[in-house]
């Protein structure tokens, strides 16, 4: 036996457990193991989570906030403005470096798998992909990492972008993106989606795109997309991200979309910090919030997730990364607060996200790969509550991570 964690609490059970990892796999989930770990983990009651996700992720973009100039007006458009000084002259060994940095935060909090966007385009060329494709293999032993190929400044808008798009599949980015809202005419933005299921079908990738992050409740991009999917029979493989506008289409239309959404099993990727924060940014009161509909989607089905979009950059200056922190913000926005609520939100960084990533193997069971992170709180509303230290972070049966904190009231 290699490694033993002992008086685990897990969410779907009362009584704690003992998790027996051998090599890279789960093999027992028993409530008392007799055999002698080589070692031994007392988890004391502690919440054993399988490993977290962050599946929307600008690691090319992070960091940036160091260095950059303050976005004064706080809007995506500036925010757009000021990375484009940066991605004219982006070096991937500089694109890598500062990815690794955000990402061994990550890490250290317990996620063991990333989905990086890596700017495509004419401005910036391949040079993110380069650096994000550097980052997952030196990031290799700790986590999982998918970079998504995606056209920051559209296609339709970026003559050349889908060809670089082509050329980014071809050396080894492993999700093709899309921004389909942010092409100037609903006829351009469905052509924008055309385009990146053609490279995904040439490439037999899975698809992960921005879509209708905008206050504008006319806008159609997720409906073509999940129509799309539906079409190509693209079903379970595409996800979409922020979907803001949902939160102003009318309650007909959203009902049908929230339908369409489910019906194609499309993922929503809700990434609340940056929405919460850059959304209505032209509203007077009362001010949008620019968040997807997460209980309708829910109650109807749809697989739904939370990601950390942005960590200290011209978008967003916070961030830590930690995908506790995600659950907390969506438990705020989406008014998740009843104990079987928090459930639904903490699945969100972990089952459903798997369930986006296509993950088979995920999850505390035997057979499972053992990826494992021991959180310094005994349950799920306790973890959300105070986000602490993650005590062990395990990544294919390997401790890659360990924390700690002591604090002392003084007199
Ligand atoms: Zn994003």
């Amino acid at each position: 036996m290699d490694i033993i964690i002992r008086n685990a609490k897990l969410r779907d059970r009362k009584d704690q457990v003992d998790i027996v990892i051998a090599k890279d796999k789960i093999a027992a989930v028993e409530p008392k193991i007799m055999e002698k770990g080589h070692r031994e983990i007392d988890a004391a009651g502690s919440l054993v989570l399988p490993g977290l996700f962050n599946l929307h992720f600008h690691a090319d973009k992070c960091l940036l906030g160091e260095i950059m100039r303050p976005n004064v007006s706080g809007t995506l458009p500036e925010a757009i403005e000021i990375t484009n000084d940066f991605k004219r002259n982006y070096r991937p060994e500089e694109v890598a470096s500062r990815a690794i940095r955000a990402c061994e935060v990550g890490v250290k909090n317990g996620t063991t798998f990333f989905r990086l966007f890596a700017d495509v385009g004419t401005i910036g060329g391949l040079r993110a992909a380069r650096g994000l494709l550097l980052a997952k293999e030196k990031m290799r032993r700790y986590c999982d990492v998918q970079v998504v190929a995606f056209p920051q400044e559209g296609i339709a808008r970026d003559p050349g972008a889908a060809e670089l798009l082509e050329e980014a599949m071809r050396e080894g980015c492993d999700i093709i993106g899309g921004l389909p809202w942010y092409e100037y005419t609903d006829a351009d933005a469905r052509e924008h989606i055309d385009i990146c299921f053609e490279i995904a079908k040439r490439h037999d990738r899975d698809i992960h795109m921005l879509v209708d992050d905008t206050d504008d409740p006319n806008s159609r991009s997720l409906e073509y997309l999940a129509l799309k999917t539906m079409r190509e029979g693209f079903q379970g493989r595409v996800a979409a991200s922020h979907c803001g506008a949902m939160g102003s289409y009318n309650d007909v239309y959203a009902a049908k979309i929230v339908d369409m959404v489910a019906t194609a099993n499309v993922t929503i990727s809700v990434n609340a910090h940056i929405n919460l924060v850059c959304s209505a940014r032209i509203d007077h009161e009362p001010r949008r919030r620019g968040i997807a509909r997460v209980k309708e989607l829910l109650a109807r089905g749809a697989n739904v997730i939370s990601s950390q979009d942005d960590v200290n950059d011209p978008y967003y200056p916070f961030g830590k990364p930690d995908p506790l922190e995600c659950v907390s913000m969506i438990a705020h926005v989406a008014q998740l607060t009843l104990p079987h609520e928090l459930d639904m939100a903490m699945s969100m960084v972990t089952e459903n996200a798997a369930k986006a990533a296509r993950i088979a193997d995920y999850g505390i069971a035997p057979g499972n790969l053992a990826d494992l992170v021991v959180i310094g709180a005994p349950s799920v509303h306790e973890a959300i509550r105070l986000q602490p230290p993650r005590k062990h972070v395990f990544k294919r049966g390997r401790e890659v991570a360990r924390s700690t904190l002591s604090q002392e009231l003084l007199t």
